[in-house]
């Protein structure tokens, strides 16, 4: 069934793009929506998402698998030019880079080869590494065109093709289901596995500690009960997942509610280059470096500029400052709206080693801040070293 809705016309929400910019072209005429398409000629199966979390930086692409072999047709996603090839025996392997007419640009990696047409103009001679760019008018394609052959050259675990779309100008990573995602099919929702709880240090306390803790998740409401004083956060460790496919994804969107208002939000359809370490504070990084596992915070820590990324006035920490049952719910979404929703109790319980708090919680209803509201703090060094 999905061979037929390969050609789906899904430029649609390129189209409402293209109509909020406003911005017309120098005659005055919009330009007309491009139509994306898949980049193989067989049922995609995505291996790996946009956004998963890995240390120092975010999956920046779609893992399409290629039935475990090399040498499936490569096709271009939409119309456009071949801007550059890159060929390296490390990162992205042999790369074609494929421009639109929408400000988008596409990015196919670990390839065994490029198009036999190109590869004879090109003169590659098997060099280790290379790096050529062109104009528009040197090697247009159309959407559905063969530009190369699915490989596992750079680095690579395995034949698969990745795929990254960018915004052409700024670079900023997308995720390329916002254009392939009618050909993906996906009924499962989101899974957690674990709640991490984490009373904010010298502020706050949880089942009557200060330290992090975890808590197995086995159903859709945890029936403990939970006491908490102060300022907590929270971070989840949840996987989304497809059918017929043994593959964990990462999560595109998580929210957390307090007594039914939103308090913090993720939508992971936007990285900025510079943000990419910042995944190393969203995620639990020493968490990681010892389980293997990544949790989530529900909550900005200082210094985070990641766009994704939206709180209330105290930056997704929960206050705990009266002595009455606190509702809390954790969402999360796919990019295909699967849903689940985990609801769980938290009863506050003063406690006089925690000075009574000046700010409780502020919770606005209708607006959650962006980052571009909170001032830009320096990351320390130790958090933010790179590799
Ligand atoms: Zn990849």
């Amino acid at each position: 069934m999905l061979m037929s809705v390969r050609y789906w016309v899904i430029g649609i929400g390129c189209w409402v793009l293209v109509s909020c910019s406003n911005q017309p072209t120098p005659n005055n005429q919009y330009p007309s929506p491009v139509t994306y398409q898949s980049p193989i000629d067989f049922d995609i199966q995505l291996a790996g998402n946009f956004g998963e979390l890995r240390p120092y930086h975010f999956h920046g692409g779609l893992d399409v698998k290629t039935e475990n072999v090399e040498g499936k047709q490569v096709l271009a996603i939409a119309d456009g030019y071949i801007s550059r090839i890159t060929v390296n025996l490390y990162g992205f392997g042999n790369a074609i880079y494929v421009n639109h007419p929408d400000g988008l640009t596409s990015v196919y990696c670990h390839l065994k080869e490029f198009d036999n047409n190109y590869e004879s103009k090109w003169h590659l001679n098997h060099r280790d590494t290379i790096d050529m760019h062109f104009k528009p008018d040197d090697y247009p394609v159309k959407a559905g065109h063969r530009i190369a052959w699915s490989g596992n050259t750079g680095h690579s675990m395995g034949p698969h093709l990745h795929l990254e779309l960018h915004d052409t100008e700024t670079w900023d990573l997308l995720d390329p289901m916002e254009k392939l995602a009618p050909l993906i099919a996906d009924t499962v929702p989101p899974v957690a596995h674990s709640l991490m709880a984490i009373p904010m240090k010298g502020k706050g306390l949880f089942r009557g500690t200060a330290n992090k803790q975890t808590i197995g998740i086995w159903s859709h409401r945890l029936e403990q009960d939970f006491t908490a004083w102060g300022q907590v956060g929270f971070a989840l460790w949840a996987d989304d997942y497809a059918q017929n496919t043994y593959h964990r994804y990462g999560i595109r969107h998580m929210q957390l509610l307090v007594d039914g208002h939103e308090v913090f939000r993720s939508d992971v359809d936007r990285i900025p280059l510079s943000c990419h370490q910042e995944v190393n504070l969203w995620g639990d990084y020493e968490h990681w470096r010892q389980t293997g596992n990544w949790y989530l915070k529900a909550y900005r820590e200082p210094g985070m500029r990641l766009p994704i990324l939206h709180t209330d006035f105290n930056q997704g920490i929960v206050t705990f400052d009266e002595e009455r049952t606190y509702y809390l719910t954790f969402i999360l979404r796919d990019y295909q709206n699967n849903q689940s929703r985990y609801d769980f109790t938290v009863r506050g319980q003063r406690d006089s080693r925690i000075k009574p708090c000046r700010h409780p919680q502020l919770l606005n209803h209708n607006l959650l801040y962006g980052q571009c509201l909170w001032p830009i703090v320096n990351i320390n060094p130790q958090n933010h070293q790179t590799r």
